[in-house]
């Protein structure tokens, strides 16, 4: 079973991406933390889940 969680950029707040999340991950992992392109920032930016 998966989950759609949705990345929200650290600096700015913007909510970028949407990802897929499966149980495994979540048990092994916590919360995620992914550095992205933020279009908002125009640069690579940490990135993580919101609910
Ligand atoms: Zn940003």
């Amino acid at each position: 079973m998966a989950t759609i969680v949705t990345l929200e950029c650290e600096v700015c707040g913007e909510r970028n991406y949407t990802t897929v999340k499966s149980k495994n991950m979540t048990q092994l992992r916590g919360k995620i933390h992914l550095k992205k392109y933020c279009s908002r920032d125009k640069k690579h930016t940490m990135h993580k889940e919101v609910k």
